[in-house]
């Protein structure tokens, strides 16, 4: 075989990437379970590059010159098994599986133990970026061994995103099921993103009165600021796009019912495993099953609120200014949840990622792309061992700057009746973590209380039990 990679599973994402790795000069074996899947790519793109169609699996494997590189772009969960224990039997020693898909990180780690006993590595990627991406330069999280980076690294370097300073946003994040996790992560801080930028629209259409079209240009505005990023970006291309049937706003024809895939929901689960606080992540999540709640919004409907209370024209351009210093100060909160659950990660699986490269890796190609990213890449840079982003001189400066008009804007949210999640738990975590003293020592007397959990002291060593049912003296308990 002469071709340098494979790439089977030719849906939207497997097609592109497919066609983004011909179109770098690789030759390119292709396959599809569905044979007329692969026949399509070849008769639209085949003068793109060089492809070697393959019907049969084995027609596949011999396709690929060795160590084999062989890229796996099917429907996550069972299928990418199915796949597995098909091409498996056919590898060799060396040989590489690569799965782009969004797998579950445990998924991710059987797999590549089963396959490591066989000589064969597994290697898991993150790739986000969607279809666009895949074909025209993704974000690439790999993870698998060390080794089998050294085979693929030149080739997804090649296909990669470029940073805006030239970077491939590529980088071996870690072993085995490292490069799904960090992932993953990226989903969930990208519907935490998500979630805050529609909290924002939502404060500026119902406090602020302004319409869609005027937001729109509002984010357009933003955009080319500190919250300079794709998200923003699209966000206002939607705002400003007019439904072509009633010539409505788009956002006032479609069902407010958020629908997910579960990546959100995997970051927010091993979190908790993890013990890791993504209060911004979750929020998203749940702001997302709420919404999808019909029957419980119909019979809340008629809940009283509080009386609307509009802004006169000045009242409502400051307002819509304190709304950007609230959706920054949330942000910088969401990344640095996401960026400490990553920490976590890598420290219980001891995959020694590196969370600067992974912000660097983030600066182009993937859904949360933005200028943003490139300062949490200085700030590790500057700091490796940085234990928080908010502990980064300029990201605390920016938050203590914007903190009065974040307050403002939670405040009057709650006086108008308008839910902002992601902006409220985003502040309770930055005050919780500035608290002098949190209520949690009253939490660990009553947990003492009712089931002797027992509880250390502020003065002395040692666990301590008081005697609650009795004289209610304390008793040393180890
Ligand atoms: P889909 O997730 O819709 O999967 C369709 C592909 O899977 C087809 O090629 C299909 O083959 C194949 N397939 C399904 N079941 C089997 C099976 N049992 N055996 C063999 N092949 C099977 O395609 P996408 O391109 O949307 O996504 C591919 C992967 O990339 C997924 O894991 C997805 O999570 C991930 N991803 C997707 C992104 C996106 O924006 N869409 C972004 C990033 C990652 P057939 O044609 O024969 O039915």
């Amino acid at each position: 075989g002469h071709a340098q990679i494979g790439v089977t599973g030719l849906a939207v994402m497997g097609r592109n990437l497919a066609r983004n790795f011909a179109r770098n000069g690789f030759t390119v074996a292709v396959h599809n379970r569905t044979a007329a899947r692969t026949r399509a790519l070849v008769d639209e793109f085949g003068d793109e590059g060089s492809f070697v169609p393959a019907e049969s699996a084995r027609e596949f494997v011999a396709a690929l010159e060795r160590p084999r590189r062989l890229v796996i772009m099917v429907k996550a969960g069972e299928p990418t098994d199915a796949v597995i224990q098909e091409f498996a039997p056919l590898l060799e020693e060396g040989d590489v599986i690569i799965d782009g898909g969004n797998a579950h990180v445990a998924d991710t780690r059987r797999r590549e133990r089963e396959l490591r006993e066989r000589g064969i590595h597994f290697v898991g990627v993150g790739i986000s970026g969607g279809e666009e991406g895949a074909l025209h330069g993704p974000s690439i999280m790999p993870g698998g061994s060390a080794e089998s980076y050294k085979s693929l690294g030149p080739l997804l370097e090649r296909i990669a995103a470029k940073a805006p300073d030239g970077t491939p946003c590529v980088t071996h994040v870690g072993p085995d099921g490292a490069g799904h996790f960090v992932k993953m992560v990226h989903n969930g801080i990208e519907y935490a993103d998500m979630q805050l930028i529609a909290e924002a629209y939502h404060l500026l259409r119902a406090v602020a009165g302004y319409s869609p079209a005027r937001i729109a240009d509002t984010f357009r505005t933003w955009n080319e600021g500190r919250l300079d990023s794709y998200l923003i970006e699209i966000t206002a291309e939607v705002l400003a796009h007019a439904d072509p049937v009633t010539g409505r706003p788009f956002v006032d024809v479609v069902a407010d019912r958020a629908e997910q895939k579960g990546t959100g929901r995997w970051t927010v689960q091993i979190a908790l495993d993890l013990g890791v606080p993504v209060s911004g992540i979750a929020e998203a999540v749940f702001a997302r099953s709420l919404s999808g709640h019909a029957e419980l919004r119909e019979a809340s409907r008629s809940l009283p609120g509080p009386v609307p209370q509009p802004l006169d024209e000045e009242a409502a351009a400051r307002f819509a200014e304190r709304v950007e210093q609230a959706l920054y100060a949330s942000k910088i909160v969401s990344y640095t949840q996401g960026f400490h659950q990553i920490q976590a990660g890598s420290e219980h699986h001891e995959w020694g990622v590196d969370p600067g490269a992974v912000a660097s890796i983030w600066r182009a190609g993937c859904i949360i792309r933005a200028a943003f990213l490139d300062r949490i890449r200085t700030a590790y840079e500057t700091r490796p061992e940085l234990p928080s982003l908010l502990s980064d001189k300029r990201f605390a400066e920016e938050i203590g700057a914007a903190q009065d008009d974040w307050r403002e804007v939670v405040a009057t949210a709650a006086r108008q009746g308008v839910p902002t999640p992601g902006f409220s738990a985003a502040l309770a975590y930055y005050d919780a973590l500035r608290a002098d003293r949190l209520p949690a020592a009253l939490t660990q007397g009553q947990r003492d209380f009712f089931g002797a959990h027992t509880y250390r002291r502020t003065d002395r060593e040692g666990s301590f039990h008081t005697l609650w049912g009795g004289d209610r003296s304390e008793v040393s308990a180890g």
